[in-house]
């Protein structure tokens, strides 16, 4: 008991704080770097972002233009505004691999909620 091993104890434990600081900060920058990993291969954000783009755009009102602004479910007409992208196959299952303008139709968002992720064919 001198003070030898209370000066040991006392530097034991600020080393101990400096290390507790420098593991919150690893794991705070890892926690955002998989955030945003996270967020670029999350299929439905993938989408959601390409509807944004001038691409997605652009397809939607060219697709509204094919469906002669019919809802491709119930054939009944379709605001362009209320116009829903529903995925053919969905996304839930087929991941990224679904986010295809050739696996899209525009449907109003009833017939959309009603189909969910039953696989329709709309030909
Ligand atoms: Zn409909």
């Amino acid at each position: 008991m001198g003070t030898d091993s209370s000066d040991n104890l006392a530097r034991l434990y600020s080393e101990l704080l400096v290390l507790l600081k420098q593991e919150e900060e690893v794991r705070k920058e890892t926690e955002k770097r998989l955030a945003k990993a996270k967020t670029s291969v999350d299929p439905r954000k993938e989408f959601n972002n390409w509807l944004q783009t001038n691409a997605g755009q652009t397809w939607k009102q060219k697709q509204f233009k094919y469906q002669a602004s019919k809802c491709a479910a119930c054939g009944d007409s379709l605001r362009f505004t209320d116009a829903v992208v529903h995925h053919i196959r969905p996304l839930k299952d087929f991941g990224s691999a679904a986010n295809k303008p050739e696996n899209f139709k525009l449907l109003h968002p009833g017939c959309n909620l009603e189909i969910g992720t039953k696989i329709i064919d709309f030909s």
